[in-house]
């Protein structure tokens, strides 16, 4: 594609965080479309590309032989013109920081599940990271639902890595398939069952301790419903509070991320909050799986879900995909504390 079809995004539209740059990347390589982004991440404290968002960047560029101008950390603007379609292969990539693994995925995944085989990805970085899902909501949420558009990815976690020190690595298989479905989620039906896990590595015992007694006490759960799990191989400390949700409709999991300065009773209870909204809310779809599903779904066969109010994540999200592909995405009232998101392709 030459440059006249190249897209301009404004990364201070919306959001205007990382999201945007992930989505145009995910989705310049799937159209081969160029674009270019300016006014990078302008809504955060440190704004233009940090490491994380750099190699979501140069893994991109790897894997659409892609010509790049600003890619360096730092940098407010970016052009990106990929120059092959992606194609199936072994591929590792090292944030080199903290930085979440997981949102790399985000990026790379689209075009590896529209390559011609099956691929391998391997990260290194961060798993369990402040505002990025964490491992665990990607393997039992967000894959399950790949799924059941008729994608087959597996992952595996190698070793947690938290912030600052990084170090965690994730393995990833992935297998494309031409015969996709779309999704529908309109009802959440019963909650079968609501487990919580507290995972700790190299922490005092009373951390967990003290963020299992608060997530019991808000959630009422028993002690045996909320594990502590030890995630012992981790370079530094670290520790995250999870919550699962069973329901008829599939899972859905709720976390919160451990942070220096900040008491395990308010991570516990952080993470308590969401799961009471969503849980009254009565949807499928939590906030976070919302924004996430909109790409897989303009990507496959559409669909459409019940979920939340729409986070400005979800909406900046919609505008994003929009200015790549020619899809129909709405988002309607459903009700007193639900919202119909429609992706028609
Ligand atoms: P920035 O540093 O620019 O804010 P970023 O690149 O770190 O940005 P965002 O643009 O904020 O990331 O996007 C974060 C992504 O992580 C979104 O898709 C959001 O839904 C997801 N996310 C955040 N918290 C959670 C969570 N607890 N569970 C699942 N997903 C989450």
């Amino acid at each position: 594609m030459s440059a006249e079809d190249s897209i301009i995004l404004d990364g201070a539209h919306g959001e205007g965080g990382g999201q945007i740059l992930r989505t145009a990347l995910s989705l310049s390589l799937h159209t081969g479309r160029p674009f270019r982004l300016t006014a990078i991440r302008e809504h955060r404290d440190k704004p233009g590309l940090r490491p994380q968002h750099l190699l979501a960047v140069v893994a991109a560029q790897r894997l659409g032989a892609a010509y790049v101008e600003g890619a360096q950390v730092g940098s407010r603007e970016l052009w990106f013109e990929p120059k092959q379609s992606v194609g199936p292969g072994s591929y590792f990539f090292d944030i080199g920081t903290a930085g979440s693994t997981l949102l790399v995925l985000q990026t790379l995944l689209p075009s590896l599940l529209s390559a011609s085989g099956p691929s391998t990805l391997t990260l290194c970085g961060g798993t369990h990271n402040v505002k990025a899902p964490p491992f665990e909501f990607v393997e039992r949420v967000f894959l399950p639902r790949l799924a059941q558009l008729g994608h087959r990815v597996a992952m595996e976690l190698v070793r947690p890595g938290f912030y600052p020190l990084g170090g965690g690595k994730l393995t990833v298989s992935i297998q494309p398939s031409a015969e996709l479905r779309p999704l529908s989620l309109l009802e959440r039906g019963e909650v079968r069952a609501l487990t919580a896990e507290i995972l700790v590595s190299r922490l005092p015992q009373h951390v967990a301790r003290r963020e299992q007694a608060t997530l019991c006490q808000l959630l009422g759960l028993s002690i045996a419903a909320c594990p502590i799990r030890s995630l012992g191989s981790s370079l530094g400390p670290g520790n995250a509070v999870l919550v699962q949700i069973e329901s008829d409709s599939g899972p859905e999991l709720f976390s919160a991320i451990g942070e220096r300065g900040v008491p395990a009773e308010r991570v516990a209870s952080t993470c308590a909050e969401e799961v009471s909204a969503y849980l009254a809310a009565e949807v499928p779809v939590g906030e976070h799986l919302a924004d996430q599903l909109i790409l897989p779904l303009a990507l496959a066969k559409g669909g459409r879900y019940l979920t939340t109010q729409p986070s400005l994540h979800t909406l900046t999200q919609i505008e994003t995909v929009r200015a790549f592909l020619p899809v129909e995405i709405s988002v309607q009232p459903a009700g007193p504390c639900a919202h119909l998101i429609s992706v028609n392709v």
